[in-house]
């Protein structure tokens, strides 16, 4: 199976490709044989035993710290005049080197309808920093956005557990569909339509020039996904996760599955914000034994965490083993 194929097939909102059963490696088939029988409840509860998980698991805990660090270190530049991080999560200047979100320099470029030599400087940099740390890792390691709408989602999952509310899913080709619209936006009102809207920049530029109206266009979104439907924004909408999702393909970072110790329970899928990329880990659904999770990951590590067999794990492609 081409990895950047079928990645770019399931970011544009196409199903995982299930394996053809006749051309699944014979040790993958065994692996799946030899478990008929031994997945039981008392098995995984042993082995969930064994795993330890805690509300503030390893990567999460890394990942939310790096988020915030990055966003102070915007506002630390900012009210002290140091100089060192200029800018705001869209486009930026770190010690003296341009930074500009790919999204938002795309949108630009359509907006003015010209190529604006900074914006190509700052693109290349982003380009080169986030194909070397994983492309979507951008979405949960540093878009503020994220940590509000994962703190949303643990109220959201509260109040769909007691009852109260159900979840609203749509279809995921809806990403693909906005982010065209957003193109012909800027295209043809000569605005940057998504810029006024987006979550990122509105909550980054409060975190560095004080509260705004605009958040309350973000409180409007992060009640939505309260109540209506589980991380709705960057499931559905954010064309910034479908443009980092695309470098994610060629990058060397990865989540990688290994079937053989895996109880299939979906522990992984429960907790992930693209479920679809975890599909590999349904009983008899892997294409081999070793397979990488499609580049519409957000590198979060949640599913690390969860994992009571440690059948995902990081890798940095060419230095396995490396995590
Ligand atoms: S999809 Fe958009 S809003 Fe969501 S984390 Fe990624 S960049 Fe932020
Ligand atoms: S597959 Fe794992 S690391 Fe990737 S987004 Fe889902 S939970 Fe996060």
């Amino acid at each position: 199976m081409n990895y950047i194929k079928e990645s770019l097939s399931q970011v544009f909102g196409n199903k995982p490709t299930r394996p053809d059963k006749s051309k699944q490696p014979a040790a993958l088939k065994a692996i799946y044989e030899g478990k008929k029988g031994k997945l039981t409840k008392a098995a995984l509860q042993a082995v969930e035993l064994e795993h330890h998980g805690t509300f503030f698991r390893k990567w999460q805990r890394r990942r939310w710290i790096t988020l915030i660090l990055v966003n102070v270190l915007f506002l630390v530049s900012y009210k002290f005049d140091v100089q060192l991080l200029e800018g705001a999560m869209t486009a930026s200047r770190f010690v003296g080197f341009h930074f500009a979100d790919l999204n938002s320099a795309l949108q630009v470029m359509l907006a003015y309808k010209h190529v604006v030599l900074n914006l190509v400087i700052g693109t290349t940099t982003v380009f080169i920093m986030w194909l070397l740390l994983g492309g979507r890792t951008f979405c949960s390691w540093v878009c503020p956005y994220h940590l509000l709408s994962e703190l949303a989602e643990y109220l959201h999952l509260w109040l769909v557990e007691k009852k109260i509310i159900k979840n609203h899913t749509f279809h995921r080709k809806t990403r693909s569909v906005f982010y065209v619209i957003f193109a012909l936006m800027a295209l043809l009102s000569g605005y940057t339509v998504f810029e006024t809207i987006s979550p990122t920049g509105i909550v980054s530029r409060a975190i560095i020039y004080g509260p705004g109206l605009a958040l309350i266009w973000v409180g409007i979104l992060l009640l939505f996904e309260v109540f209506y439907s589980r991380r709705a924004w960057c499931r559905y909408v954010c064309p910034i996760g479908i443009t980092y999702a695309a470098v994610g393909t060629l990058s060397p970072v990865r989540v990688t599955y290994n079937a053989e110790a895996c109880h299939h329970e979906g522990d992984c899928r429960k907790v992930c914000l693209v479920p679809h990329v975890l599909d590999l880990t349904i009983r008899g659904a892997a294409h081999d034994i070793n397979q990488d999770v499609g580049a519409d990951c957000t590198r979060c590590g949640m599913c690390v965490d969860v994992c009571p067999t440690d059948s995902l794990n990081y890798k940095i492609k060419g230095l396995d083993n490396f995590l």
